[in-house]
């Protein structure tokens, strides 16, 4: 009868536990709807300091504002985390051009980050179309050397979650490049990693290999490689030349920083929960949903936590990374002197696919008996919000690297809608104007609802 009893009264307390999440959750979900910041921080950080790729001067701006932004949200500590990061520019807008005889067909090209300028006069070769890395392999140096490598791997309209699509044709941007300098190739215009067709290139990262020659690289628009992938299988190769010039530059590393807000925990003042996204963004349009919307999701938990009382048990960071887009060093940054300060890490969640609808939250290399369990612990309390998802998945570039320096860190990925993202990301139309108010805010409601049950609840 005993047991009976005390089966009853942990039904009730988790019960009542549940009544008191569920009561706090929809606070959290009132305040973000109803007076939710977000939104306009982010039309500053877009429309009044721009593009921040790093070591830029909008960079710098953007540090300097948001530490004030965190400031004057009275959190308990706010402070910059100095980080030397590299100063890649793109200098004056490229050109390009099909040569098809003496027709010049213009396209739009954006050069990659990291990569090497064309020589002054640009470069003029025939070009190769493959589909792939393993096809240019095939190829060989006796087809490749002296031409134009054009990777023209289209981005795989099947998946559901377009990430997925986007990590499968992504590699033709990192390793491509490099890959066709093996072989002697003179340029690499990679197709732009988007399902969209449209006019628009998407630049992003390539990554030369050490010892092999840094050919210039750039983005071509979907529907200028699609012109260019009929133009070459309808004429032979010699009748076809390509033509880009690009005026990009690396110059030395620049001091920079992370931006880094905190509310201290009343129980375990050296145990945290981080959330962030990045403060740098190409330099193509304003970084908005790239990622000036997961920064200010960001310092929006902490502003609704602070705002609607609540007293965490653990210290709740938000953090802005600098430098995710090319080369993380925020990221690494953040790790090695999480380590150093011999900090406990509890979980980090990052806020970097768009501020689309809220769907849920993906756990880094998660267990199925984990995601089990996490399902039953918070599935029915976010269910009402639509942020319900739980599921095994990423983390997040930035936070990344704190699973090599602290123990036992749980990576969370926030996960939103992922459809219209890649339409958008790393091109010019990356812009405040599409970002939708109501969506950014549910987001940053729901990454503050997952934030307090870790809290309340941990996550073993
Ligand atoms: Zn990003």
């Amino acid at each position: 009868m005993k047991r009976y009893l005390l089966l009853a009264a942990l039904f009730f307390s988790a019960t009542a536990s549940q009544a008191q999440d569920s009561l706090f959750i929809r606070k959290i979900y009132d305040e973000a709807l109803v007076n939710g910041q977000a939104y306009d921080n982010l039309r500053y950080l877009c429309k009044n300091i721009g593009q921040r790729l790093s070591g830029s001067a909008g960079a710098e701006k953007a540090v300097t504002w948001s530490k004030k932004l965190m400031d004057g949200y009275g959190f308990d500590k706010v402070y910059l985390q100095e980080v030397m990061v590299p100063h890649w520019v793109r200098g004056a807008k490229e050109q390009a051009y099909i040569i098809d005889g003496n027709k010049k067909i213009a396209v739009p090209i954006a050069a990659l980050g990291s990569s090497a300028a064309t020589p002054a006069n640009g470069i003029t070769a025939n070009i190769i179309e493959v589909k792939s890395i393993k096809e240019l392999e095939t190829l060989g140096e006796s087809v490749i050397k002296g031409k134009i490598v054009f990777f023209n791997g289209a981005f795989d309209q099947r998946f559901i979650e377009t990430g997925a699509g986007y990590g499968a044709a992504g590699v033709q941007r990192f390793a491509g490049p490099s890959a066709a300098a093996k072989y002697g190739a003179v340029g690499a215009i990679v197709r732009s990693i988007t399902p969209a067709l449209d006019d628009y290139p998407h630049t992003g990262g390539t990554v030369y290999v050490d010892g092999v020659t840094k050919i210039p690289a750039a983005a071509i628009s979907t529907l200028a490689a699609n012109k260019l992938s009929n133009m070459l299988r309808l004429r032979k190769l010699p009748l076809i030349k390509f033509y880009f010039k690009q005026n990009c530059q690396t110059l030395p590393d620049v001091r920079s920083y992370n931006v880094i807000g905190e509310i201290k925990g009343s129980e375990n003042p050296n145990k945290f929960i981080t959330v962030g996204g990045h403060l740098d963004s190409w330099d193509l349009a304003e970084g908005a949903h790239d990622d000036g919307t997961g920064v200010m999701q960001s310092v929006e938990v902490l502003r609704i936590l602070k705002t609607t009382g609540y007293k965490p048990k653990n210290s709740i960071r938000a953090v802005f990374f600098m430098n995710e887009e090319n080369g993380h060093k925020g990221g690494i940054k953040y790790a090695e002197q999480a380590a150093a300060d011999k900090e406990e890490h509890i979980a980090a969640i990052e806020t970097d696919e768009g501020g689309f609808t809220p769907r849920g939250f993906s756990f880094e290399g998660a267990s199925p008996a984990f995601i089990k369990q996490v399902n039953a612990k918070f599935k029915n309390l976010l269910e009402p919000y639509e942020a319900d998802r739980l599921v095994e998945g990423g983390g997040g570039t930035d936070i990344g690297p704190l699973k090599e320096t602290v123990p036992a860190i749980k990576l969370i990925g926030f996960r939103p809608d992922s459809q219209r993202y890649f339409d958008i990301h790393h091109t010019a139309n990356d812009v405040f104007e599409n970002v939708n108010k109501r969506e950014l805010h549910l987001g940053a409601a729901a990454i503050a609802s997952m934030v307090y049950l870790i809290d309340q609840h941990g996550l073993n």
